[in-house]
């Protein structure tokens, strides 16, 4: 399905996010032929430089992304590039939205294209007050013809309860809910996508999926990369609100949310809102014995020596900012009750991988001995990335004399569904949002219900810098002691944690 003729402005179109995700993604749905008939992308950032200036730095970008080296390929990229244009004003500046103001109605005439606009905010979170206030300031947040109006918007979508609530409240003031696009990549991963497939299709799952059959559910996310250059970001944020407040309570969401009435964006929302505002809030007493948080230091990374978080570039040399996070969630709802979610989190980890384990809970009664005990026996895996597969674990009997059982695994890897490689989520969100489908955008109330979870653990965090801050080597599996974790050993935890820790 293609969306309606439209134009694309892309702010802050000189930074990492448009060169490294944006125009990579549209040139991937233009060589799909799955952009609209009539249409055209105004990147718009300070940095002077004429539109061809910017579509050559662009071609290089996007080939490097995307490894184009043949003829074929360039060329269409070349072609691509002409739907892009440049514009450089100061989008602080209201009264400079006029540069844009003529550069789309130019466009919209030259090239016949109604007046449906959609614009993406790729610039630093305190641009998100100002832009659409400048818009609105310019009338161009509405339009007068009957045309379409959208803004995407990316994470951060607040620090705390009280910013986002103040971000969404001036949103919208200036668009509509339906037309704001919450943007978290995660959900564009067909991963991530499929366990709604898995899920909400299949007749076998369905009756297993509740605390009777499930006795735990495991959410790793891990990776090899350092805070890189987003040290100055990172340091405010930390591994709560960067990774855990979206991506992988969305994850949650999917794994725990009920079956919507209908799969429309709306009842799909109203399910994903609900598991957030029936997440268990920890007191004080409790959260001592849940939540784990870690800091990385020195160590080797594929037999490399990277420096310790503290002395990366833009961070505080006594910062205690957490670059890893393991905790216990619980949903208070009749679904998941007394079940818990574990989540593990973290940078500068041994490896990078996101997956999701189901551990299924064990026969009443043991009768064999060998591998498959417990709730380690029957598991469904979900490899989210890299290696996108599913597993199913189970025991069976190993050949010859006895009983003796060994775990097998039924494994679906994704090249067996489609030899293509599978799309870059941003193709998918970036084509969702032109044809205005919202299902795999945050909505306002979960975003704040999340925020509700969050928001006293950084409290007391803030209260207590530096308490309970277990430190890890850079290459390793976290805090040493996170091994224990799912044995809930946590006042143990806690003592080993508190010891004087010398960090490099
Ligand atoms: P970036 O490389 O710093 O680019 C931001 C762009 O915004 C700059 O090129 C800058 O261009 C422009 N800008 C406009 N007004 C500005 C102002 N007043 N001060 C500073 N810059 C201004 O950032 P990014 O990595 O592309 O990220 C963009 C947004 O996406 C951020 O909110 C980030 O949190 C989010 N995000 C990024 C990624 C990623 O992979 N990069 C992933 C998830 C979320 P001019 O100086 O030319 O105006």
């Amino acid at each position: 399905k293609k969306a309606e003729n439209q134009i694309l402005v892309i702010f802050g179109a000189s930074g990492d996010l448009t060169h490294r995700k944006l125009l990579p993604a549209l040139f991937e749905l233009y060589s799909r032929d799955l952009l609209p008939e009539k249409f055209q992308v105004i990147g718009a950032a300070r940095t002077p430089q004429s539109t061809d200036e910017f579509r050559n730095k662009q071609q290089a970008f996007i080939s490097e992304v995307l490894k184009i080296s043949d003829y074929s390929q360039l060329s269409k990229l070349a072609d691509f590039l002409q739907l892009v244009n440049y514009i450089d004003f100061d989008t602080d500046d209201a009264k400079q939205y006029q540069i844009l103001k003529e550069k789309i109605i130019f466009l919209e005439k030259e090239y016949n294209i109604p007046d449906n606009i959609i614009y993406y905010l790729a610039t630093p979170p305190a641009m998100y007050d100002i832009i659409p206030i400048n818009l609105q300031k310019c009338g161009m947040n509405v339009s007068l013809s009957g045309g379409s109006r959208k803004i995407i918007i990316e994470k951060p979508f607040g620090y705390d309860l009280e910013s986002a609530q103040r971000l969404n409240h001036l949103l919208e003031s200036t668009f509509h809910e339906s037309e704001i696009f919450r943007i978290d990549h995660y959900l564009g991963k067909e991963t991530v996508q499929n366990i709604l497939v898995l899920r909400f299709s299949n007749g076998i799952f369905e009756p297993l999926w509740n605390r009777n059959y499930i006795d735990s559910i495991e959410i790793i996310s891990t990776e090899t990369l350092g805070v890189e250059n987003r040290g100055k970001y990172y340091d405010i944020v930390g591994a709560l609100r960067d990774m855990v407040q979206n991506h992988l309570m969305q994850l949650i969401a999917f794994i725990a949310m009920e079956p919507p009435a209908t799969f429309d964006p709306e009842s799909i929302r109203d399910e994903i809102a609900k598991v957030f505002k029936a997440l268990h809030v920890y007191s004080p007493e409790e959260r001592v014995h849940n939540i784990i948080r870690g800091q990385y230091m020195e160590g080797n990374i594929d037999e490399k020596k990277v420096i310790g978080y503290r002395r990366e570039k833009n961070v505080a040399p006594n910062s205690n900012t957490e670059t890893y996070i393991a905790m216990k969630l619980m949903i208070d709802n009749w679904r998941w009750g007394g079940i818990p979610f574990f989540i593990y989190t973290g940078k500068r980890l041994k490896e990078k991988r996101t997956e999701i384990i189901i551990h299924f809970k064990s026969t009443p009664q043991q009768f064999f001995i060998g591998q498959c005990s417990g709730s380690s026996c029957n598991q469904l895996i979900i490899k989210v990335q890299p290696d996108e597969s599913i597993s199913l674990k189970f025991g069976l009997k190993i050949p010859g004399a006895g009983f003796e059982v060994k775990q097998v695994s039924m494994d679906f890897k994704y090249n067996t569904l489609s030899e293509e490689k599978l799309p870059d989520a941003y193709e998918r969100l970036l084509l969702d949002a032109m044809l205005g489908d919202s299902t795999l955008f945050s909505r306002n109330d979960a975003l704040e219900a999340s925020w509700k979870f969050i928001d006293p653990i950084e409290e007391e965090w803030k209260k207590h810098p530096s308490k309970d801050l277990c430190y890890y080597k850079a290459g390793s599996t976290g805090p040493t002691i996170i091994s224990n974790f799912r044995e809930q050993t946590f006042r143990y935890i806690r003592n080993e944690c508190e010891l004087p820790i010398q960090n490099e």
